[in-house]
C-alpha cells in the first residue's frame, strides 16, 4: 500500500498526514510539486510500469555462467551503441522544447551508466578468462615437472613402489606451490 508523506515536523518529529504526490515519497507541501520531485516521480512511476509488465516472466536456472556473461555483455554494447545513435539524431542540440531536452538529459545519462556497465562487463569478462589461461598453463607446467620427474626416475633406474611413492612426493609438493 502507499505510504504517506515522508516528510515530518521539525518540532514535534510527527510525521506528515498527506497522500504523497503520485510516485513521489512527499506531499505538495513539502517539496513534491518541485520540477525535480515531479521528474523524478515520472521516472519512478514509468519503472513500477515497466516492472509490472515483466513481473511475471519464467526464469530459467543458469548453467553456464561465462557463456550467460558474454550474452549480457553483446547486450550491453548493442544497447550503448543504440543510444549513442539516438543522442547523435538530436542534431545540434538546439531547437527543442523542454520535454525533448529532459529526453536527451535522460538518453545522455542512460549512456553514460551503459557505458560504464560494459567496460565492467567486458572487464569481468577478460579477468575470468586471464584466470582460465593461467590455470591451462599451470597443469601443463605441473604435467611437464611430472614427465621430467618420470624420465629422472627411470634414468636413475628407480621403479615399482619406490618410482611410484617418489611420484606421490612430487605431486604433494606441486599442489604446495600451485
Ligand atoms: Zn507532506
Amino acid at each position: 500500500m502507499h505510504d504517506k508523506c515522508s516528510a515530518r515536523s521539525k518540532h514535534s518529529g510527527v510525521q506528515c498526514g498527506n497522500w504523497p504526490m503520485r510516485g513521489g515519497k512527499v506531499c505538495r507541501m513539502h517539496g513534491g510539486a518541485s520540477p525535480t520531485a515531479r521528474a523524478k516521480a515520472r521516472r519512478v512511476l514509468v519503472e513500477r510500469e515497466i516492472r509490472a509488465r515483466f513481473h511475471d516472466l519464467d526464469s530459467e536456472a543458469i548453467t553456464d555462467p561465462f557463456r550467460a556473461l558474454q550474452e549480457v555483455a553483446g547486450e550491453l554494447v548493442v544497447f550503448k551503441d543504440r543510444l549513442r545513435y539516438l543522442i547523435e539524431e538530436m542534431d545540434g542540440w538546439t531547437g527543442y522544447d523542454d520535454k525533448s531536452m529532459e529526453y536527451g538529459r535522460a538518453l545522455v545519462v542512460l549512456y553514460q551508466n551503459a557505458l560504464r556497465d560494459t567496460v565492467n562487463g567486458l572487464a569481468l569478462i577478460a579477468r575470468l578468462n586471464i584466470d582460465e589461461r593461467l590455470a591451462v598453463i599451470e597443469e601443463a607446467k605441473a604435467a611437464m615437472v611430472i614427465k621430467a620427474i618420470d624420465a629422472a626416475l627411470t634414468d636413475a633406474g628407480i621403479v615399482g613402489p619406490a618410482a611410484e611413492q617418489a611420484r606421490a612426493v612430487a605431486g604433494r609438493h606441486l599442489r604446495l606451490v600451485s
